[in-house]
């Protein structure tokens, strides 16, 4: 656990959709239309609502989809949480430096956050799985971004890793923070 000004740092190992929180965010694809992964996931568990949001999504702001490093938020639908909101992170590239959409993410989810009042959020570690994002770098820039950009009324920041490989890189990624 890491405390910033007036955020608290969790790492909890499990899975994103049995999270009591606030806003839970989906590492979703441009598409808002579901996918694998932890997208997959939250549409399996959170029930058909939360896609017929994401289908209004389509029909009137976001026609062309959601952008990389954007994000937006719809209803949780059965999950235990207010809000899903979903974001779209980059593919791993080799050949280009794309972390800085990889940062807008987390930025834009947590702006989006504090917009609806959420006090605790839970996020997976994004692109680090069908989008291929190596995790020790994923987690740096998860947890630098987060110390720097949650702000109030967000009082706890959750990430939810699958698996202990994830988890251990998370730990290290906070302990050089503090
Ligand atoms: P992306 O397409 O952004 O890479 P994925 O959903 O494929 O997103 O994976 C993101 C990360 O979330 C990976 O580390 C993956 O192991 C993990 N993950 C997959 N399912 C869940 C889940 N239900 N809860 C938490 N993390 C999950």
């Amino acid at each position: 656990m890491r405390t910033s000004s007036a955020v608290t740092v969790t790492l909890v190992r499990g899975d994103i959709t049995r999270q009591s929180v606030d806003a839970v965010v989906n590492a979703a694809n441009s598409s808002l239309l579901g996918g694998g992964g932890v997208d997959g996931a939250i549409h399996r568990r959170g029930g058909p609502e939360i896609l017929a949001a994401c289908r209004e999504l389509r029909a009137s702001k976001y026609g062309k989809g959601l952008r990389t490093g954007q994000a937006v938020a719809t209803t949780a639908g059965k999950l235990d949480a207010r809000w899903v909101v979903h974001t779209v992170g980059p593919v791993w590239s080799s050949a280009e430096d794309r972390s800085a959409l990889l940062e807008s993410c987390y930025r834009e989810a947590l702006r989006v956050a504090v917009e609806l009042g959420a006090r605790t959020i839970a996020f997976p570690a994004i692109s680090t799985g069908i989008y291929g994002w190596p995790m020790d770098d994923g987690a740096r820039i998860a947890v630098r971004t987060v110390l720097a950009e949650a702000a109030a009324p967000v009082e706890e920041v959750r990430f939810v890793l699958f698996d202990a490989h994830a988890y251990v890189e998370f730990e290290e990624a906070l302990a050089a923070q503090a």
